[in-house]
């Protein structure tokens, strides 16, 4: 199956450390809107393929293969672009607060799941070290927010196990400026305000309200080669060029159908639950889960992979 792009969809969990703006925006469906400030991708995409883009029927959704996916992005040299992408942000050295900010999971593009994935088979070549990866990602899609002590599913004995390929977002991460933390921060609480409700509604006991789980801003990192940290606009720029990637990936008509940017546990989790089962499903874990402890349906599910990330 493949990953359906619902812009109301309660996947999108957290969105403290992405990157990008909410998907259909008044704004994108506006000629000219934009000018002067920030680009959103959604501005860029209605500019290039048509300001009808997010208001006409996205294609039904489709069926993307890992591997084939995988070798085509190596063979179209798409990981080496981004490799350079990622190298024109800033270096820093990390304050080793204890790993804070890998208590959350990354979003991620298409192209960088791509790129972990391939990292993870082909270059890891360690089946076990997958398999836990897998294990921790289904307990992240399922189990976070009910659970204690989940954190990255790649952190590994305290150390993040794809460090090499590790997606824009945790890049980016401590790298923003304040203003563009805190606007970021004020979406991810709206966003939770719903998520809060419907667990809420369907008896799920949350272990603290959802918006405690929102990371606060990091200041414990140096910045190298630049005083002040980056600002939204340079953000932005480094992002929609890392969409655009995933856009070379992918026929404009799968463009909206492939979902290009989501949480990595959502996107192991889609993989084999139809979207439209998957609120049902994780709240029917959680339930589980709150009763005894463990839930026979995660371990059911987790079967279906064989140890293997899709
Ligand atoms: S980047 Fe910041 S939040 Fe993350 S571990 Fe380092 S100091 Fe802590
Ligand atoms: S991918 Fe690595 S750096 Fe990013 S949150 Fe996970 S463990 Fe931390």
């Amino acid at each position: 199956m493949g990953i359906n792009r619902d812009p109301n969809s309660t996947m999108k969990w957290i969105i403290n450390r992405s990157v990008q703006e909410p998907r259909v925006r008044e704004s994108a469906k506006q000629p000219g809107a934009g000018q002067g400030g920030p680009q959103t991708l959604e501005q860029r995409l209605a500019r290039e393929l048509g300001q009808d883009y997010f208001t006409r029927t996205p294609p039904p959704v489709i069926e993307y293969d890992t591997e084939k996916l995988a070798r085509r992005a190596r063979n179209d040299n798409l990981f080496r672009q981004l490799l350079k992408i990622y190298g024109r942000l800033p270096e820093v050295t990390c304050g080793d607060c204890g790993h804070v900010c890998c208590s959350d999971s990354p979003d991620m593009y298409l192209i960088e799941y791509l790129h972990v994935w391939r990292h993870i088979r082909y270059e890891m070549q360690d089946p076990d070290a997958e398999a836990r990866i897998l294990g921790r990602a289904l307990q992240w899609a399922f189990l976070k927010f009910v659970a204690e002590d989940i954190f990255c599913p790649f952190l590994e004995e305290g150390r993040c196990a794809i460090y090499p390929v590790r997606p824009l977002n945790c890049r980016v991460w401590a790298l923003e400026d304040e203003a563009y933390y805190l606007a970021k921060a004020e979406r991810a609480r709206e966003s939770v305000k719903k998520q809060q409700e419907y667990f809420e509604r369907h008896g799920v006991r949350l272990l603290k309200p959802l918006k405690e789980f929102i990371l606060p801003r990091c200041r414990n990192i140096r910045i190298h080669g630049r005083d002040a940290h980056l600002t939204e606009e340079e953000i932005r720029e480094i992002d929609i060029e890392t969409a655009f990637l995933h856009k070379a990936l992918v026929r404009p008509e799968e463009f909206r159908s492939i979902n290009f940017h989501l949480h990595f546990p959502g996107i192991v989790a889609l993989k084999r639950i139809p979207a439209g089962e998957f609120d049902e499903a994780r709240i029917a874990i959680a339930l589980e889960y709150q009763a005894g402890g463990a839930s026979a349906r995660l371990d059911a599910l987790a079967q279906k992979y064989g140890g293997r990330l899709p």
